[in-house]
């Protein structure tokens, strides 16, 4: 039996330290297994978290065959007090939650096997029972270190704050029979560390806005070596996904590093969230992490071209489209968008003084933030070996749509980003009108 876990068994027990600060960190996660299979450990992992707790085993019909149902009998047969919930109707949403919650009462701890779905339900229903919760993955993603989840209330999805897992546990072997597009869409969900990086990095040396290194030293771990291993995840790779695996965890620690999501979350996301809330039927549905793809791809392309300029763009004050706004979005999404983009809108003041640093540092920014950021042939070589979606049109959304999605994610979030940046220098519609849709 070979352990993937890597860096991240230094970081459950504390023993982790960062180079150059000597800092150590406490992530909150109590045990955290990546192994090749975990057959037969199962009763022994949650033995070691639970012992003598009554357990519930919450899955779905998918991911009971896929594992459920190996682990509900092995907890059996161990003798714990165990009991299984096989979730017929999944769905994130408050009556998803209420679901959970009714048909599990009796239990002292949730055991949640899934993904997104199964994940974010049985974490959001144990923070609200102040139930602990561990979780067994059926692919890769980041969600399972988090201590958010995203639940939609009558149909609106909010991302909320709540406990996160108290084990953690991964069988590589499960893994690789997940269906392909979840692994393609989780390497896409990672591969964001590069434009998130710019954009956050960007901020900090423009405005001098907080900013840590630390996710980035952990992720840089294996982050090359995921890149150069692209195209074998998709056929099962054990070592690959464990490198993916060990990535997604540590992207989903971000927040636990910061207090924030910006490492990992910055204009590839906002254009995520735009296609979330307005594609609507304009598209068949698709998956954050296809959103996060061609989001990422987008941007990789932006970052890469405003940073080969020798010459730095030529910043005005900020106009906000407001009554534009209003007529695409209605009233309330437009005050907003308003309020969130004032906080970061320049005025003829603040546009002036950040032209006189551009003048004075551009070649210093444009070399740091070079650094950090990936070339962008890279970036769409390594997403098409992963078998990521690239363009909107692999997506099947409209290409009207995503020039908009492009155009109008700046205003979702107060997040300065290459967006901003590249509009307040009137470049944005250029940009848009070649990319590629
Ligand atoms: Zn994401």
């Amino acid at each position: 039996m070979t352990d993937y876990s890597g860096v991240l068994s230094e970081l459950v027990d504390g023993s982790w330290e960062e180079p150059g600060t000597g800092k150590h960190y406490d992530i909150g996660i109590k045990s955290l297994v990546i192994r090749d299979s975990l057959d037969g450990d199962e009763a022994a992992l949650i033995a070691n978290l639970h012992h003598g707790k009554r357990i519930s085993v919450v899955s779905d019909p998918f991911t009971h065959s896929a594992l459920g149902s190996r682990i509900y009998k092995t907890l059996k047969a161990d003798g714990q007090q165990v009991s299984e919930y096989v979730w017929q109707t999944p769905q994130c949403s408050d009556t998803g939650v209420d679901q959970i919650r009714k048909a599990t009462p009796d239990c002292d701890v949730r055991i949640a096997v899934g993904s997104g779905t199964v994940n974010d339900t049985v974490k959001y229903a144990c923070f609200l029972d102040n139930k602990p919760y561990s979780v067994f993955a059926t692919s890769p993603m980041n969600a399972f270190t988090t201590a958010t989840a995203s639940v939609s209330f009558d149909g609106f999805k909010k991302s909320i704050t709540c406990r996160g897992a108290e084990g953690v546990f991964f069988d590589l072997s499960v893994l690789a029979k997940c269906p392909p597009s979840l692994i393609s869409a989780a390497f896409a969900d990672v591969i964001c560390r590069t434009t998130a990086q710019v954009d956050w990095l960007l901020s900090h040396l423009l405005f001098n806005t907080p900013y840590s290194e630390t996710p980035y030293t952990l992720l840089a771990y294996d982050e090359a070596s995921m890149i150069d291993n692209a195209s074998r995840m998709l056929g099962g790779d054990i070592d690959a996904l464990g490198m993916l695996t060990r990535i997604s965890a540590i992207m989903g620690l971000g927040t636990r590093f910061t207090d924030t999501t910006h490492s990992g979350s910055m204009a590839e996301h906002q254009i995520s969230h735009y296609i979330d809330m307005f594609a609507g039927d304009k598209h068949p549905g698709s998956s954050h992490g296809e959103q996060v793809g061609i989001g990422t791809v987008t941007m990789s392309l932006l970052q890469n071209e405003t940073l080969s300029r020798h010459s730095p763009p030529v910043m005005r004050a900020t106009r906000i489209p407001t009554a534009d706004l209003i007529e695409r979005f209605g009233p309330d999404t437009a005050a907003s968008m308003v309020a969130e983009t004032e906080k970061k809108a320049l005025n003829s003041q603040s546009a002036d003084e950040l032209n006189t640093k551009l003048a004075n540092e551009w070649p210093d920014i444009r070399k740091r933030l070079s650094t950090v950021m990936l070339p962008y042939a890279q970036v769409e070589n390594a997403m098409r070996s992963a078998g990521c979606t690239i363009t909107a049109t692999d997506m099947k959304l409209d290409q009207q749509f995503y020039c908009d999605a492009v155009r109008y994610a700046r205003f979702i979030r107060d997040r300065f980003s290459m967006l901003d940046l590249v509009d307040d220098s009137d470049g944005l519609e250029s940009f848009i009108s070649t990319m590629p849709t």
